[in-house]
């Protein structure tokens, strides 16, 4: 089985089409626009800001078990300069959606201001949060209420022990809680970024697919990124797109979705199971981070 998992197709323009084989577009391809076109022609509409460095978990494969030198509180950006950058990013180039990142952005005190003043923009950004989800059953309300649309959490097993197995911290029962509040909160359906390890969490895949289908959230797995926190990542400890989704098939028939991805990473496949109700999405990428 052949599977073929994220980066855009390369777009030509201008010179480089009328030059037919020139494998690479040159700067001059660029289109004369504000907007942030690349000189495949790609267009970045997404603006990712990373809140907070600090994360109240340890996952072995992003950070080691006493954590890191962490920025100071006063070297994070404020309210005020992330309202900034947020207006200049969508009234001169064009970004359409904002995603709050970490760390964990959860642990920032004004995370519901911050939100707020950003969904008073115009053009107003969808905004978006990617989180561990710890905290966010009080807080999913605020958030919604603010301005939040959607939301994303990072959750490798629903098992507890290898939950705490991989990030060295036993807090399962408090995501799980979050992303029920999301629902109770009524933002649209919840996200969850996966990664798959070798003998640690790889033969729970399927599992954590059905937990998502029940639950009405779509599942993306993403390989994991040579972050190396320990020094310890190989190519071989990883699990790779094709190999989760060959790992899956056995259990659902995969079928891809061609709705449009405005150039997100991942793929989409629809899946159905033996039993008629379970159809849902399970959306597959190679894309080398879950932040
Ligand atoms: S992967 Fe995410 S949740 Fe895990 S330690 Fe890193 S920032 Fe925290």
């Amino acid at each position: 089985m052949s599977v073929v998992l994220g980066m855009p197709t390369p777009r030509r323009t201008g010179a480089s089409a009328a030059r037919g084989a020139t494998p690479v577009p040159l700067p001059s391809d660029r289109p004369a626009a504000s907007a942030l076109i690349d000189r495949f022609g790609r267009e970045a509409t997404d603006l990712r800001i990373s809140l907070t460095d600090r994360c109240n978990l340890r996952c072995t494969y992003c950070m080691p078990a006493e954590g890191l030198p962490f920025l100071a509180p006063p070297a994070l950006m404020s309210l005020d300069e992330i309202t900034r950058l947020a207006r200049i990013a969508v009234t001169e180039f064009g970004v359409r959606q904002v995603r709050f990142t970490g760390g964990e952005p959860l642990l920032r005190k004004d995370l519901v201001e911050i939100i707020r003043s950003v969904a008073s923009l115009d053009p107003r950004p969808e905004i978006s949060l990617t989180t561990n989800a710890i905290g966010l059953s009080s807080r999913a309300e605020a958030l919604a209420e603010a301005g939040l649309d959607r939301i994303n959490v990072s959750l490798d097993s629903i098992h507890p022990e290898t939950f705490a197995e991989i990030t060295r911290r036993p807090f399962l029962d408090r995501v799980l809680a979050g992303i029920d509040a999301v629902r109770a909160a009524g933002l649209r359906s919840t996200k969850i970024n996966a990664v798959l390890m070798p003998g640690i969490n790889d033969h729970q895949g399927v599992e954590l697919l059905e937990w998502a289908l029940a639950g009405g959230h779509q599942l993306r797995f993403i390989e994991q990124m040579p972050l190396d926190a320990d020094h310890s990542w190989a190519r071989e400890s990883m699990i790779t797109a094709a190999e989760i989704r060959e790992r899956l098939a056995e259990r659902y028939l995969l079928t891809p979705d061609d709705a449009p991805r405005d150039g997100a990473p991942a793929e989409l496949f629809r899946c159905a199971s033996d039993r008629p109700a379970a159809t849902a999405r399970y959306s597959g990428s190679s894309a080398s981070s879950r932040r």
